[in-house]
């Protein structure tokens, strides 16, 4: 059995949140962090003196500790980075897109979200047939259920099966699952029509939830594929062909419209494309409330692009997800637009296949692989340098979009994504100066990895899940903590 820590110190480290960075001493009871100790620098040395002090609601009279408990232990990061858990809004664990094929699973993606330093993953129950929604919810919850290893929350897919079932959409925002995950992409299996969104989108508002929203037209996608298989073209290289530009950017169009027009908040999730931030960013500027329409960007749009395929075979099987990789213009524009504000969050879509389950389901037809591609425990390291270490992000910023943002959209603000006196004790010290070649963390397929070899600048050095230490030198400590299921709240958008 593990012993909880129940009383330590990180000391001397530069606290980084989405607002600020300081040198300061933070102080961890049981779960929470509950004082926070500014130290004024001094010139020439490594530590300054203590000076402002910010304590949990109750102030100085902290709870006690039990008897006989030894005094607390501290951590010297003097050097390093102290970062909020990261919080990952959009990942996928042991997803099937059908029988024989799985991604990977709750555990080995939690344990890549914990050395890569995301303690909060929110993964989507989707339906099966017409099973009530809140049945999805909790046969996803036994699935993660001792498995998933951090802290996790549930979005609600609403298939067209499911949207008869828009009646259950209160009792889901008070069960901890606020918001609702729909699709114009796949007409096959998931595909909403605009009805059925509009109908969706108006019952989620009213509910006070929010709505999720692959945007690609689906048919579009479907005649570009079925065109292309005709002409016999039916390599892993033509499925970024099957997916264009338009397709997103209607959709990105016609989804923005209904979210205004029926008053839903509304998170795009994925976006690619200079121009659906165009898009975006006109909307908002047009809307009488710019704060309900949201952007997210994943990892792999933010720092791969098109180009970065070599002409393999195995090159493309990796950049089979959707939608795909773009130019690197696109990916230049989605930097610019996290680091100014236009894009809300920064989320990986993780959801990794073996390269040898793509290469498999090949054979069939480009339209057969598994859409999809890991990168849960690479965000921060790789956002960090391809991002900050450039200087084309301020680090303040990069700790807003992968965590203090994602948390509060969540619905986990107050809990979960910042360093401050009553959060959770999700604490991640981040070593920015740390370099070399990246290797998949834990479980992940390096076969199929993006980002194998490639240089990058900085690594997760040692993590906390509500005060309990959970990797330590960049290795997971066993048995490491379990992750709960997080009721989360509605969002005051
Ligand atoms: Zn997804």
């Amino acid at each position: 059995m593990i012993m909880v820590t129940p009383e330590f110190w990180i000391r001397n480290a530069t606290v980084i949140t989405g607002r600020q960075s300081l040198p300061a001493d933070v102080h961890v009871r049981g779960e929470k962090i509950i004082e926070l100790v500014r130290r004024d620098p001094r010139p020439g040395t490594a530590a300054g003196r203590p000076s402002a002090r910010e304590r949990a609601p109750g102030g100085p009279h902290l709870p006690p500790l039990p008897a006989g408990t030894a005094p607390p232990e501290a951590v010297e990061a003097a050097g390093l980075w102290l970062l909020p858990g990261g919080v990952d809004a959009h990942v996928h664990c042991g997803m099937s897109p059908r029988p024989g094929i799985t991604s990977l699973g709750w555990r080995q993606s939690s344990e890549a979200a914990l050395l890569g330093g995301t303690t909060t993953i929110i993964d989507f129950a989707e339906p099966r047939g017409d099973e009530p929604l809140a049945a999805a919810v909790d046969r996803r919850r036994a699935e993660a259920a001792g498995e998933c290893l951090c802290d996790f929350g549930l979005h609600v897919t609403v298939t067209p099966a499911a949207a008869g079932r828009l009646a259950e959409l209160p009792a889901l925002v008070e069960r901890g699952c606020p918001s609702f995950k729909a699709f114009l992409a796949y007409p096959d299996r998931l595909m909403l029509d605009e009805t059925a969104l509009r109908r969706l989108m108006a019952a989620a508002a009213a509910a006070g939830g929010q709505v999720l929203i692959h945007a690609e037209d689906g048919r579009l996608v479907a005649d570009r594929q079925e065109s292309l298989i005709r002409a016999g073209r039916t390599g892993p290289q033509w499925h970024s062909a099957a997916h264009p530009p338009e397709a997103e950017l209607r959709a990105v169009e016609q989804t923005l419209g209904l979210a205004v027009a029926t008053r839903c908040p509304l998170l795009l999730v994925h976006l690619t494309l200079a121009g659906s931030l165009a898009h975006l960013r006109r909307a908002r500027a047009r809307a009488a409330r710019p704060g309900h329409l949201r952007g997210e960007v994943c990892l792999h749009h933010l720092v791969a692009s098109s180009g970065c395929c070599r002409d393999t075979d195995e090159d493309h099987l990796r950049a089979v997800f959707s939608p795909p990789l773009r130019s690197a213009q696109d990916s230049a524009a989605l930097l610019a637009g996290l680091a100014d504000g236009s894009l809300d969050l920064l989320s990986t879509d993780h959801c990794e296949f073996t390269l040898r389950a793509k290469r498999k389901a090949a054979s069939d037809g480009f339209a057969a692989i598994p859409n999809g591609t890991g990168g849960v425990g690479e965000r921060l390291a790789l956002s960090h340098d391809r991002a900050v270490r450039t200087g084309d992000m301020r680090r303040e910023r990069w700790v807003m979009v992968c965590c203090e943002r994602p948390a509060a959209l969540g619905g986990l603000a107050g809990r979960k994504g910042c360093i401050a006196p009553g959060f959770d004790a999700d604490l991640v010290l981040f070593d920015p100066a740390a370099a070399g070649p990246w290797q998949p963390l834990g479980a992940s397929d390096p076969e199929a990895s993006l980002y194998t070899g490639l240089p990058v600048q900085g690594r997760v050095r040692s993590v906390w899940l509500r005060g309990r230490q959970v990797v330590r030198e960049g290795g997971l400590v066993r048995p490491a903590a379990a992750g709960q299921f997080l009721v989360r709240s509605p969002v005051d958008w």
